[in-house]
């Protein structure tokens, strides 16, 4: 994947672009919103800030879950999401 850029930042990277915190590769949950749906993908390789936990995906890996997002497939498990207001407590 020569001269192809993760969309936020260098995967490769191991400093946070934020806060300058080690960034280390991890296996990670998503969970990938696009328009009102929301899907949860589980084991996606990406790189972890230690400190602020902001998260780097390749962009290969980020295509990876659009694709999976928009996929029919049966899912591996069905998740029920609750979608509530904010409301100040009183
Ligand atoms: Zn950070």
């Amino acid at each position: 994947m020569i001269g192809e850029h993760a969309r936020r930042g260098d995967a490769m990277s191991t400093e946070c672009y934020f806060c300058k915190g080690r960034v280390v590769q991890e296996k990670v949950k998503v969970d990938f919103r696009w328009g009102r749906k929301l899907k949860v993908i589980e084991d996606v390789p990406a790189g972890v800030c230690q400190q602020c936990g902001e998260k780097y995906f390749h962009s290969s890996v980020y295509k990876s879950m659009e694709k999976l997002a928009a996929s029919r497939a049966k899912p591996a498990a069905r998740l029920t999401v609750d979608v509530v207001r904010f409301r100040m407590a009183v």
